[in-house]
């Protein structure tokens, strides 16, 4: 084909990004510092929670919120198996068990009843992932989990904009988790957020963020700051720095632009679906805000005579990128060693892996780009419908 190749994922960085990162630059601090105070401040107002800790990535705020959770060897958490490995692994760091409970085939996210049936008395924490951006159950599973005493660390790295009712996500969980890296909603290179209501949490995972050392200590470089330390706990290089604030600022500052434009291109995705019964198109459960960090269609069961990973080929050749979210974690050789799992064990997370793709969804793509996109789809299955 020469059509010009559109890949599933771009990130959007315009003049304000490269003016504000190259103002860092020219300013001489680049380490954590008032850059990340602002993103912190304003990130929390925008989510309605109390607090907001900037960090190195969503893998270190997961990391970070379970260590200062207290989860560790003997622990059990429970996650999806229809998640990035990040989620699990912080898991295994922090020397407890990971569980998995299966998902709902509606929106791809942690079912309640499942989690209902995976307790057990050292069930210690639960890992819900907003998947794509759509909102999990929260109600639900806060009904579950706050009576038995645990604690409730979402992983929001899609879910930026995501909303139940009025309530942003970040403000329902013990800690909210969101990435930026390059592919997510907002970028700030690479970083992470962290927010919760409980000023216990977010100053324990400051400290832990940077070291351990006493707080404050970022300012030490600064003629306000001392030179002295305290190390209070043996803690982790997981902050922020200055010059991912800048970018991750000057991104967030254009967030309802961005968000208006993955809903106008998604919508558009699902009104063209809507006439194709061989493909499931995702949707907005009522009451709910979606991110659409991704755009997961599905292919109905039973009505191609190719399988998702031919189609995800075939779309290839027409010069479109896609992706799969995700390989299930109990697909992977390292957990299925670790803990017994193996492929069918899960089997709606099983069942959506076999028929899901991502596809493109970003601000930088047109009207046109989609309708690109749904006429390769439309063809293939066109050509392929049983
Ligand atoms: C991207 C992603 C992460 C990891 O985010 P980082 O900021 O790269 O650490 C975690 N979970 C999910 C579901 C993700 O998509």
């Amino acid at each position: 084909m020469n059509e010009d190749f559109l890949p599933y994922n771009l990130p959007d960085i315009g003049d304000d990004e490269i003016g504000a990162v190259t103002e860092v630059l020219r300013s001489g601090w680049l380490a954590p510092g008032p850059r990340v105070r602002a993103f912190e401040a304003e990130f929390a107002a925008w989510t309605g929670a109390k607090h907001a800790v900037a960090l190195d990535s969503a893998t270190a705020g997961m990391h970070l919120a379970l260590v200062a959770l207290g989860i560790g060897p003997g622990d059990e958490v429970i996650t999806t198996p229809t998640t990035f490995a990040a989620t699990v692994n912080v898991i295994v760091h922090t020397g407890a068990t990971p569980v998995l409970a299966d998902i709902g085939i509606d929106d791809f996210c942690i079912d309640a009843a499942a989690v209902e049936g995976a307790l057990t008395p050292r069930t210690k924490a639960l890992m819900p992932v907003h998947h794509g951006g759509s909102a999990c159950r929260m109600p639900e599973l806060l009904a579950l989990a706050r009576p038995r005493g645990i604690r409730v660390v979402e992983d929001a790295a899609h879910a930026l904009g995501t909303a139940i009712g009025a309530r942003a996500i970040g403000t329902f969980g013990d800690a909210t988790v969101f990435s930026f890296y390059p592919t997510k909603n907002v970028t700030s290179g690479r970083g992470g957020m962290l927010t919760t209501d409980d000023d216990e949490l977010a100053e324990r995972c400051r400290l832990l963020a940077l070291h351990g050392m006493s707080n404050d200590a970022w300012d030490r470089y600064t003629a306000r700051g001392s030179w002295a330390y305290q190390v209070l706990a043996p803690g982790y290089n997981y902050a922020m720095s200055d010059f991912q604030a800048a970018l991750g600022h000057a991104q967030f500052a254009r967030i309802g632009a961005f968000q208006d434009a993955r809903r106008r291109l998604a919508e558009r995705y699902n009104a063209r679906f809507a006439s194709v019964p061989e493909v499931i198109a995702p949707s907005e459960r009522g009451g709910t805000t979606h991110a659409w960090h991704l755009y997961v269609l599905r292919l109905r069961p039973g009505s191609l005579d190719i399988g998702r990973d031919a189609v995800i080929s075939k779309l290839k050749e027409r010069g479109i990128g896609t992706s799969v979210h995700f390989i299930p974690i109990h697909h992977h050789p390292y957990y299925r060693e670790a803990y017994g799992w193996a492929p069918g064990d899960f089997p709606v997370a099983d069942a959506a892996f076999e028929g899901m793709l991502s596809l493109p969804l970003y601000t930088r793509m047109s009207e046109s780009d989609v309708d690109r996109v749904a006429d390769a789809v439309e063809g293939i299955v066109r050509e392929h419908r049983i």
